[in-house]
């Protein structure tokens, strides 16, 4: 499959790092344990679905990839930089990363392309002309190349969802998060949005996904981690953790939303 090509291409000097490096990540907030030990990685070029009950700990995870949450204990790595060093200029890292959220997030006042020329400029110090350039490539890969004169209103939830990605896709992000893109969205416009996603992964983006799509899943992720009480239970390939299951929770996770 064509979707390897970025993690066959790597260059040597590229240091050889996993995207994501997780090791020991504990998190609570007062008494709650919401991780209780995560131990996991992402390759560069792979993708890696989440999936689990809700209340089980994804959105908390990957929130400690970009410190939007503070681990309480273990080391979180993205490529060559160590996210838990206190030292390190968390903001440099978040730049690096792209993240979609299940609410899309975009600026109400501002037209799309707007929303993404407005970090571009102030983030990355890019003029108005390559900023709305390097917007205009990203809308298109969404295919919202139409709508950038709209304001997120008169779109739809889909529509926005794939604005909100073409903005993540404008800060040249060298991975991409996802928690819950479509679970907000009414059944018959996720499609769009999949497919948006499922093209990424084709061009080789590195991509760590939450998701109830297990379809999604199935086609698309080189692996499959099921979460539940704040750990992982069990991870592998989507054959073998969607179609074949060793553990009986992870049986009846996917027994509910399968
Ligand atoms: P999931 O994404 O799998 O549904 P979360 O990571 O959102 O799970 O949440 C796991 C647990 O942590 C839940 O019990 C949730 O209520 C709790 N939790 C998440 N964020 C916070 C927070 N900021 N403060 C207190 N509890 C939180
Ligand atoms: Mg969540």
């Amino acid at each position: 499959m064509a979707k390897k090509t970025a993690k066959d291409a790597a260059p040597e000097n590229s240091g050889g790092a996993e995207a994501i490096d997780v090791q020991g990540l504990h998190k609570a907030f007062g008494e709650l344990e919401v991780l209780r030990g995560i131990d996991f990685s992402v390759a560069r070029g792979e993708v890696v679905c989440v999936i689990g009950p809700s209340g089980s700990g994804k959105s908390t995870l990957l929130r400690c990839v970009n410190l939007l949450e503070e681990p309480s204990a273990g080391r979180v790595m993205v490529a060559d930089t160590e996210v838990t060093d206190p030292d390190v200029d968390i903001d440099l890292v978040r730049r690096r990363i792209g993240m979609v959220f299940q609410s899309f997030n975009l600026f109400p006042h501002l037209t799309v392309l707007e929303n993404l020329t407005i970090a571009q400029r102030r983030v990355l110090r890019r003029n108005r002309s390559e900023a709305e350039r390097i917007a205009r490539v990203n809308l298109e890969r969404v295919g919202m190349s139409e709508k950038e004169a709209s304001y997120p209103a008169q779109l739809s939830g889909g529509q926005q969802q794939r604005v909100a990605i073409a903005r993540a896709l404008s800060m040249d992000p060298e991975l991409m998060l996802f928690d819950e893109p479509t679970s907000a969205l009414d059944p018959e416009l996720v499609g769009d949005v999949l497919a948006v996603m499922r093209s990424l992964a084709d061009e080789g983006m590195t991509m760590l996904v939450v998701t109830h799509e297990m379809s999604f899943a199935r086609e698309v992720a080189d692996r499959v981690v099921f979460m539940d009480g704040g750990v992982i239970v069990e991870e592998g390939s989507p054959e073998r953790v969607v179609g074949d299951p060793q553990h009986e929770r992870t049986r009846t996770f996917l027994a509910r939303v399968l």
